[in-house]
């Protein structure tokens, strides 16, 4: 009967023992508040710094769990020391010394390391057993442990037993009350510190405990859930920074070489932070871990950040150097520009006559030719000469030729309509285009043409001189180009001249 009971109690302890070991990992609301808040701060895509900042104003709460985390330490060694204490206050009083003490100076040494309270609980498992053992050997005497689910009562060590019953309550009453859980567990912690402190029977002391177990299981599965969120949600955001970096880089490859370094920097930190979480085994080392990649992720940037402002600054400064650059050019070009279409309307025009000259006439007549051409349309050519013109010279000097040379094809113009195109082709020539004009209409006009210049008396030093000239027409055929069209024109210019002069000559 002993011996199962004694099971009982070693299977219990065996259980708080493995379970407070993750207890031990560093279990606390603060901490829980503390994770949630970074995780939404990932969550919604933040970069490194605004996680960062997140970390740093956390940083408060995080010293206040420190804070809780050394007076759970401090109520792991007070619970230990009572545990150990109530070994000693049973009937037999064979705890081996040796143990004992062994195990409190373990209790000195580790008592603040969360990570050895599971082996100082082991240690005290193991004096518990030997104690025990030793009971069962050689004291037959009725203890604590033999006794803790043994309806025999005993008057005389029952009020010993319920006095030590009542101590083992608080005991884990008090340790209850460090667990961080969801409100909505608040009751179930409430109810159990009431059975605890209530209970004086030994034989509900494993299902409490069990109870308490339970508890501690919830709590520390929603900080361990908690934390794996945490840092895939970490990793992922870091991932994904590095490749919001790397993809820039790719698009911008001018600032390659700082971008790289970056990158790879990045890269590698990232690398690292993976596997240091793999590697890493408790709560706390994650914690500092993380803390300490981040800032030298949130560094990196911040350099990167400088190199790209003063690249920027550079950029600015060649950007509206080059802007200025462009501003005169464009200046340049609009004057340059005007000044060109100067010096060709110079180029396209006579000074004597101002009208447009043989340049003038050979950047028109091809077009106008292929638009009468394609829109079916007729066109004539005339071409005028002024009849023994430089006897005009030779008599009257060449400042009275340059005269007729002026007054001429203003006769001419009062002959021809608005549409009709006037060029002086050299000397004393005259080209004349007739746009949508027959030949039988082009010949009336330079009929007209011819008149208006003979009939006018032309004042020489007082005197009045007849002028006269001669005209080959010619109409553009399908397919003709100016040249040809010209060509006959001129032929029969030289018809008119050969006829006798002051006539016109036209060629179907
Ligand atoms: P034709 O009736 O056969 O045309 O005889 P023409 O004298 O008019 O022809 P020719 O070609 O023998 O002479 C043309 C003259 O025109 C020769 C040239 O000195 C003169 N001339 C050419 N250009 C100018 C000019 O700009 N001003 C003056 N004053 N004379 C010019
Ligand atoms: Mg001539
Ligand atoms: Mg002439």
């Amino acid at each position: 009967m002993t011996e199962s009971s004694s099971d009982k109690l070693i299977e219990a302890l065996r259980k708080a023992v493995s379970r407070t070991s993750m207890l031990a990992e560093g279990n606390d609301p603060e901490l829980d508040s503390v994770v949630r808040q970074i995780r939404q701060v990932i969550t919604k895509g933040a970069d490194a710094q605004e996680i960062q900042d997140v970390l740093n104003n956390a940083e408060p709460l995080l010293i206040k769990s420190d804070e809780a985390q050394s007076s759970r330490a401090k109520q792991v060694r007070s619970t230990l020391q009572e545990l150990i204490d109530l070994l000693e206050k049973q009937d037999s009083k064979r705890v081996p010394q040796n143990e004992k003490k062994e195990l409190e100076a373990q209790i000195r040494l580790h008592w603040q390391t969360p990570s050895k309270w599971p082996h100082l609980l082991k240690g005290f498992l193991s004096l518990a057993e030997k104690t025990l053992t030793q009971i069962e050997s050689s004291q037959p005497k009725s203890s604590l442990f033999r006794r803790f689910f043994n309806r025999d009562l005993e008057t005389k060590s029952q009020k010993n037993d319920q006095e030590i019953m009542i101590q083992i309550s608080h005991t884990l009453a008090g340790l209850m009350n460090n667990l961080s859980l969801p409100s909505h567990y608040d009751e179930d912690i409430v109810d159990l510190k009431k059975a605890l402190l209530g209970n004086d029977n030994l034989q509900q002391l494993p299902g409490l405990l069990d109870e308490a177990i339970n508890l501690i299981m919830i709590a520390i599965g929603k900080t361990q859930e908690s934390l794996t969120n945490y840092l895939n949600q970490l990793n992922k955001q870091l991932a994904s920074i590095n490749e919001s970096i790397s993809s820039s880089y790719h698009s911008q490859k001018s600032l390659s070489v700082s971008r790289e370094g970056f990158n790879n920097k990045l890269q590698k930190q990232v690398t690292d932070t993976s596997q240091a979480v793999q590697s890493a085994n408790d709560l706390e080392s994650l914690k500092t871990l993380i803390n300490n990649r981040l800032s030298t992720i949130s560094s990196t940037m911040t350099e990167y950040k400088t190199q790209m402002v003063e690249q920027e600054k550079h950029a600015n400064q060649s950007i509206s150097l080059l802007k200025n650059k462009v501003t005169r050019m464009e200046k340049d070009t609009v004057s340059l520009r005007s000044l060109l279409q100067e010096k060709l309307a110079q180029a396209m025009t006579d000074s004597l006559t101002d009208l447009p000259n043989r340049t003038a006439y050979q950047d028109a007549i091809l077009p106008l030719c292929k638009i009468m051409q394609k829109t079916q349309k007729p066109i004539c050519l005339a071409v005028c000469d002024i009849d023994h013109f430089k006897k005009v010279n030779d008599t009257w000097g060449h400042l009275a030729g340059d005269k007729v040379l002026r007054l001429v094809p203003k006769q001419i113009r009062s002959a021809l309509l608005k549409e009709d195109l006037m060029f002086r082709y050299g000397g004393e020539e005259f080209v004349i285009a007739f746009p949508d004009t027959t030949l039988v209409q082009a010949i009336e006009r330079a009929e007209a043409i011819r008149l208006a210049v003979a009939k006018t008396p032309f004042n020489m030093q007082g005197e009045p001189v007849s002028i006269s000239i001669s005209i080959g027409i010619a109409e553009l055929h399908a397919q003709e180009n100016p040249e040809s069209l010209f060509a006959r024109a001129d032929k029969q210019l030289y018809m008119a001249k050969e006829a006798g002069r002051n006539r016109v000559m036209a060629n179907k």
